[in-house]
């Protein structure tokens, strides 16, 4: 755990120069807008600790896939997201000796992250190894208008001569992923040219062949006047650099401006890219700067209007929150349904930036409550549109009929992971693939959805729980064994209970769309029978047999569904018991040793109650509740928001604040040491829920939108806004009650505590509290 940024409500903030810090402030630090983004890395030279850091969205490579002993079934290859060519670099030199922080004496360094207008901002002096001072001020963004688009401003003073500055404003495509299999490289060059104020990089893609070109146009300013120093090219293989000297005196400002564009085969032809960059490099450059970073901070005002939470007495937990919110908006902006959200999005290259159930069972209700519908649809379509590959891994692991199993791991629907042990049998994701379509129709009540693309994804996976369960002669009862749960502390188990609840969850929720779809929309309904060769009369009757006599593990003694079978023959020893110094557990036991202790990556039968939370009543959920939360050591970062909401909704409001922190400030407090790697972006989506969900209880209905919410006692209040179903409501709630603002154009009813409280159009309306359990 780490106490080094400094808190304040719209800032992120580091002042002072840690070279031991340097990493994690890469990532804490990372700027994004959904189609690229980057790691905080400096733009002049460092030869110190860094994980150089450029990601387009889209772009992967199929790494193949490194184990030890090859078993059928085993994915070819492992997807990243290539670490692309860097865009940011400004070299300079004064006299004979780089500008290098890791050789320099550094001064007044401070690096902040304006949440509020979306860009990163560094000044520092640095003192070089002859006795030179500068002082420099950089600022740069991607912007969130024109995606394509980044921009620097580079300020540059000499504070004690006068003398050349010699500069190399560059694009290096020579670049490797630090997680590569084989370290093996990935780019190959396509073209590579300087011509006066701008480079063009065009870089392929090795194997799946993606086409980027990166391209930069340089302008220097002095005296607030454009200043024409004459370029010189400097190319040589996968690099592109824009070379200038020009005189400074003592005290006067060299302003470098940077514009780049990165834009990709994904979206134009290959052979146009140069030309396609050229063109978008001079509609910003024509902007310029001012101009650009004045829109940006416009689009993110919109942004945060319609997501902000505010936090009132407590500065932390509002930055917390608001880092999070940023981070989830400059990752996925849902423009693109062929785009997702890769656990670290653009900060780094663990998990490969591919797709996890993350995005369904975390992401998906932050973006339907946050972001214009399109948005959270589009990350539905994305598997929509991979069902065929779902159809084919199904197949290749010997399902038929159609059955559908999506990838635990992916970039393009084919399952890509790269550790068989533990994700080949997270068969559970099929589940919450399922249930994102649920909570996408609940929320937005846009049922058009099912018949255009949400049932044939139900079918295919109704289809796959129908033929993985197996009869049980001995138990009498449907089973379903040999699975990993989301608690990846358990490898192997049969009859997990979330696994086996979702599946039936799934097959009566896919019957029951059925119905829906061949009522609401009988003309699809036939053209999909055709398509998909579906008896609805013997499949759905089958699906409602197995989830009618399906096995759930429950202990009777003490009340609880249990984890898997067997789950109790374990040792129970509660966390609280354990040595502190033997955590984190997966740095400190062995596989075997965590395999068999009772100790939970993160607790599946508390998440299937957070799923289905109305099925259960106070009671089942508190006994629950105590018992795994007493075991789980949250190692996943998907683990505490969940103990959250869970607690939020049974009254332990110590509880759920203590786990809300635990997730809001996971990466900015380094709480599990690895934020060096990149940051926890699907987590983030929890936090936000943990709020929403947890502390003011929102949740859905019967179309209606219910709160039922409570003060944390170190907070005076707190407020958020969402959209459902087109109006725009602000939620406040403080030590009076519950303060509720429509700001839209149409009437809404909202129930409180159960209670319905109709809110005309542009009123407001107040509940008091009340005790919630
Ligand atoms: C978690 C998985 C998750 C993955 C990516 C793992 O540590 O256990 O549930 O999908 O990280 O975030």
């Amino acid at each position: 755990m780490k106490n080094y940024i400094k808190a304040d409500e719209w800032n992120i903030i580091e002042e002072g120069f840690d070279p031991n810090l340097n990493k994690i402030s890469e990532s804490i630090f990372s700027i994004g807008n959904g189609h690229m983004g980057q790691r905080a890395n400096f733009e002049e030279a460092y030869s110190g600790e860094t994980l150089q850091g450029n990601y387009v969205a889209g772009v992967y490579y199929p790494d193949k896939t490194r184990v030890g002993w090859w078993k059928n079934g085993y994915p070819e290859y492992f997807a990243k997201v290539l670490n692309a060519a860097n865009w940011i670099g400004i070299d300079i030199s004064i006299g004979d000796e780089k500008l290098d922080l890791h050789h320099c004496k550094v001064t007044d360094f401070k690096r902040v992250l304006n949440m509020r207008e979306g860009y990163l901002q560094r000044s520092f002096t640095a003192e070089l190894s002859g006795g030179k001072k500068i002082a420099v001020n950089a600022k740069r963004f991607c912007s969130i208008v024109d995606e394509e688009a980044g921009a620097i401003q580079y300020a540059i003073t000499p504070l004690n001569f006068d003398g050349e500055l010699s500069i190399s404003a560059y694009i290096d495509g020579d670049i490797a992923n630090q997680d590569s299999n084989y370290d093996e490289k990935f780019w190959e060059q396509v073209s590579n040219e300087g011509q006066g104020a701008d480079a063009y990089l065009t870089l392929i893609t090795k194997k799946t062949a993606f086409v980027v070109c990166t391209g930069s146009r340089v302008a220097i300013f002095q005296d607030g006047k454009a200043v024409d120093t004459g370029y010189t090219p400097v190319s040589k293989t996968k690099y592109v650099a824009t070379a200038f000297t020009i005189n400074a005196k003592q005290g006067q400002e060299t302003i470098i401006y940077k514009y780049a564009v990165n834009v990709t085969s994904q979206n134009y032809n290959a052979d146009e890219l140069t030309q396609v960059c050229k063109t978008v490099i001079d509609r910003i450059a024509a902007k310029g700067f001012e101009k650009m970073l004045a829109e940006q901070a416009g689009a993110w005002k919109v942004k945060w209007d319609e997501s902000d939470i505010l936090i009132d007495g407590d500065v932390a937990a509002q930055q917390g929150i608001r880092f999070n919110i940023f981070q989830l908006c400059q990752t996925y902006s849902g423009k693109d349904d062929r785009l997702n959200i890769g656990p670290k999005g653009f900060t780094g290259e663990k998990y490969g930036g591919s797709t996890y159930w993350d995005t369904e069972a975390y992401c998906v209700p932050f973006y339907l409550a946050t972001a214009p519908q399109q948005v959270a649809k589009n990350l539905l379509i994305y598997r929509y549109r991979q069902l065929d590959k779902a159809i084919e891994n199904a197949a290749k692991l010997g399902f038929n009929n159609g059955a559908a199993l999506y990838p635990m791991v992916t970039m393009n629907g084919e399952e890509c992971h790269n550790e068989w042990e533990i994700t080949f049998e997270e068969i559970h994701r099929n589940g919450a693939i399922a249930y994102a379509i649920f909570n996408y129709v609940r929320y937005t009540g846009d049922k058009d959805y099912l018949a255009e693309y949400g049932l044939e994804v139900l079918v295919g996976i109704a289809r796959f729980w129908s033929q993985r369960v197996n009869w049980s002669g001995a138990r009498d009862k449907f089973v379903m064994l040999g699975i990993t749960g989301p608690n990846e502390y358990e490898n192997n188990i049969n009859n997990n209970w979330y696994t086996n609840t979702l599946a039936c969850w799934c097959m009566d929720y896919a019957a029951e769309m059925v119905k829906q779809v061949k009522s609401s929309n009988p003309e699809k309904y036939h053209q999909l029978v055709e398509k998909l060769d579906f008896n609805e009369l013997e499949e759905t009757s089958f699906w409602n047999h197995i989830s009618e006599n399906m096995y759930f593990p429950k202990d009777e003694k003490l009340d609880i569904f249990l984890q898997q079978d067997g789950f109790l023959d374990k040792e129970i020893i509660p966390v609280k018991d354990l040595d502190p110094k033997e955590r984190p557990l997966n740095q400190k036991w062995s596989w075997d040793r965590i395999l068999r202790s009772c100790y939970i990556k993160q607790a599946d039968v508390l998440q299937g109650i957070y799923f289905f939370m109305d099925q259960y009543d106070t009671e089942t959920i508190q006994r629950n509740y105590n018992f795994y939360e007493s075991i789980t050591v949250h190692e996943s970062s998907l683990s505490p928001c969940v103990h959250a909401i869970i607690a939020a909704k049974i009254g332990l409001e110590e509880d759920a604040y203590k786990f809300y922190l635990r997730t809001s400030r996971l990466d900015l407090d380094d709480y599990n040491n690895d934020t060096e790697d990149g940051l926890h972006i699907t987590s983030m989506a929890g936090t936000w829920m943990s709020v929403v969900e947890g502390f003011a209880g929102m949740h859905i209905k019967d179309d209606r939108l219910k709160f039922s919410p409570f003060l944390p006692a170190q907070w005076k209040g707190y407020s958020f806004n969402i959209t459902f179903r087109g109006i725009l409501i602000n939620i406040k709630v403080d030590v009076e009650g519950i303060h509720l603002s429509n700001n839209s154009a149409s009437d809404i009813t909202i129930d409180v505590f159960e209670e319905p409280h109709t809110i005309k159009a542009g009123a407001k309306v107040f509940a008091a509290h009340k005790v919630r359990v």
